[in-house]
């Protein structure tokens, strides 16, 4: 009898290709992956630890697999991912249903676990077994491909290098045979992943960032490659000539600044001022005028004054970045700001983290606007999934289109698209050549 099973994935890019992984190493230990929990042997809950919120559905989840545990006592539960690395055993004793917890490093050695060796896995293994011919994509146009894991930096809000720990870069040709053996599957692009992925240093060779990217770049088939997420302390100048360099490396920088302020900053432990960030901008867009950034702020972190935040509000503006993501404090276990104070009050924050969305609402109608008319490269990712009759696609700065064209147009094509519509979101157009 087949062995079934479901991951259920929250949280960051890193998680979903640790899901990807995951998948893959069951698929290849002969269970069958299914889409509805109900019908699961094997249930792993890959979780995300970044915010309270995020932390608390685990535990909902939990209560409500209890009842499926106690109908069908060979259900399996795992815990994988950010909270179990953070909370480990306590799992256990919290939701004693749960048969395993196992934290991001161990991800390539779930046999051990599925044997029954171990409950709790929650060490950094030195050997990650990033077995990356196992992995289950699910896009057939695009590959992510871990480079290096965990984080050196120690801002203070931030409950990654707890629950990811010390930065390890993957060998400069393992990540280049992966990404060989991805395009020779047929996907054209790359999308390079850390949490702080700019702080890549080959163990082998000592090459940086900036190599690793022209490589990738290098390598025959690659339509577009992109990477995320940057740390502002960590962008080199090889970096930026990397980029300058290679047409198909995304025109599109995701560069969290978290806070305008630098008193802020400092108090976040950020590694750069306010000036720094803005010069790091500027450098950039020297090189790579065309660039579009995308960025990550916190509002409401304790003892951010109104002062602060008009300068928060002022960078956006000077920057005008395409994406926005942005967040409410919110204090995590055992990070250095819950000694900081308390958070700004609730309704502050609330009414500041909606400004800023109304700032950017603005800025993103205007730039979206700029595109009509313009033709752009898309890359083909297939039919579109709200109107079949049309195909979808992302710019080079990932704005999804959704545009008329030859229906059997092969995912992966790059493409020329008149824009003709700007829409909340996303654009509309008709394809050219
Ligand atoms: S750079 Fe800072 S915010 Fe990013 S993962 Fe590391 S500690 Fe967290």
């Amino acid at each position: 009898m087949t062995k079934t099973f479901f991951i259920e994935t929250w949280g960051c890019q890193m998680n979903d290709l640790d899901s990807q992984r995951l998948s893959g190493s069951l698929k290849l230990r002969g269970y069958q992956r299914v889409e509805n929990e109900s019908a699961a042997d094997l249930i792993l809950l890959n979780t995300c630890s970044i915010r309270d919120k995020s932390e608390q559905k685990v535990f909902s989840h939990l209560g409500r697999l209890r009842e499926m545990k106690a109908a069908r006592e060979d259900l399996r539960i795992g815990v994988c991912g950010c909270v179990a690395q953070q909370e480990g055993e306590a799992i256990l004793h919290r939701a004693p249903w749960v048969d395993f917890v196992m934290g991001p490093g161990n991800v390539g050695h779930i046999d051990q676990i599925l044997a029954g060796e171990r409950r709790v896995a929650i060490d950094f293994p030195e050997d990650r077994n990033y077995d990356y011919l196992t992995v289950d994509r699910p896009s057939a146009t695009k590959a992510q491909v871990t480079i290096i894991e965990g984080c050196n930096k120690n801002c203070t809000f931030c409950i990654v290098p707890t629950t990811r720990g010390r930065e390890v870069s993957r060998p400069f040709d393992d990540v280049l045979r992966e990404v060989r053996a991805a395009v020779d599957s047929g996907r054209v692009e790359i999308e390079l992943l850390g949490q702080t992925v700019n702080a890549y240093r080959c163990p082998v060779s000592g090459r940086d960032f900036g190599a690793l990217l022209g490589a990738v770049a290098e390598v025959d088939r690659v339509a577009r490659l992109r990477f995320m997420t940057s740390h502002p302390a960590e962008v080199s100048d090889s970096m930026i000539a990397a980029m300058r360099d290679h047409e198909n490396i995304s025109r599109y920088l995701h560069l969290p600044v978290q806070s305008g302020s630098s008193r802020v900053l400092r108090r976040m432990k950020r590694l750069y001022t306010r000036e720094h960030y803005l010069d790091t901008i500027a450098r950039i867009r020297a090189a790579i005028p065309e660039i579009q950034f995308s960025t990550d702020v916190i509002v409401g972190f304790p003892g951010e004054t109104e002062e602060d935040f008009e300068q928060t509000i002022s960078l956006m503006t000077e920057v005008g970045y395409g994406s926005l993501f942005a967040f409410k404090y919110s204090p995590r276990p055992g990070t250095p700001a819950l000694k900081l104070g308390a958070p700004v009050d609730d309704d502050v924050a609330s009414e500041r983290l909606n400004r800023l969305f109304d700032l950017h609402e603005q800025f993103k109608r205007e730039h979206l606007g700029s595109y009509r008319g313009r033709i752009l490269p898309v890359l083909v990712e297939g039919p579109s999934k709200h109107d079949p009759s049309m195909l979808t696609g992302r710019t080079d700065d990932n704005v999804v289109v959704n545009f008329s064209g030859d229906p059997s147009t092969r995912p992966g094509s790059m493409l020329g698209v008149r824009i003709e519509q700007a829409q909340h979101h996303t654009l509309r157009g008709e394809a050219v050549a």
